[in-house]
């Protein structure tokens, strides 16, 4: 997607060997035009799939999720992190290694908002090692919904997500790709959407 990949160049900064910070336009601060956009080109690709639910976790995927979910015309549901008391039945949890914050949680969501008749598309910020979108899958998987694809905004194809999830024969849709990031600059290659 031509609009993003223009935006990580103007705004994003390279932290370190394998981190790309996005705070002002999607992971902190959010650029709501820009959602809509990221909304419309998952559901552009998604239209004709009959996807009935996307599913993110909170909170970097909500956004994305939200305006997929909208341009789609279904419900978005995200896993929370933290237990909830007003979460008392029926929770569906996995645990997730969380790349950016290097700490095993527990992500939950209520039973009663998936079923066996849905057909989902996760929707997340970022494709690092998978372990995000692995959880996801995991908990989907409980309720006996089943997992249409992966939808992701800025994958980076040089660490191992996309390969754990193919291998595990899942369809990966990447907004944008990472092939590299050289000397702290960003190096694309040919997105799926
Ligand atoms: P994974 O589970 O695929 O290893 O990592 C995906 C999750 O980690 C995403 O939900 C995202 O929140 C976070 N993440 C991974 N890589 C980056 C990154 O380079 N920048 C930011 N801001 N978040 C990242």
């Amino acid at each position: 997607m031509k609009l993003l990949e223009e935006r990580i160049l103007k705004d994003g900064h390279v932290l370190g060997e394998n981190i790309l910070k996005v705070d002002s336009f999607l992971t902190h601060q959010v650029d709501a035009n820009l959602m809509r956009e990221i909304g419309k080109a998952f559901a552009t690709y998604f239209k004709t799939t009959g996807i009935t639910k996307v599913v993110t976790i909170e909170a970097s995927g909500i956004a994305p999720a939200i305006y997929t979910a909208e341009a789609l015309e279904v419900p978005m549901v995200f896993a929370k992190k933290s237990k909830n008391i007003t979460m008392t039945e029926g929770i569906l949890t996995a645990e997730v290694y969380s790349f950016t914050k290097q700490v095993t949680s527990t992500i939950s969501i209520a039973g009663k908002f998936l079923n066996r008749q849905d057909k989902v598309l996760i929707i997340d910020d970022f494709l690092a090692n998978g372990k995000a979108a692995k959880g996801l899958i995991e908990i989907i998987e409980q309720s006996g919904a089943s997992v249409e694809a992966i939808g992701i905004v800025i994958e980076k194809s040089f660490q191992e997500g996309r390969k754990l999830l193919e291998e595990d024969k899942r369809k990966v849709v990447s907004l944008t790709r990472i092939q590299k990031f050289e000397n702290r600059k960003i190096v694309f290659m040919e997105a799926d959407a």
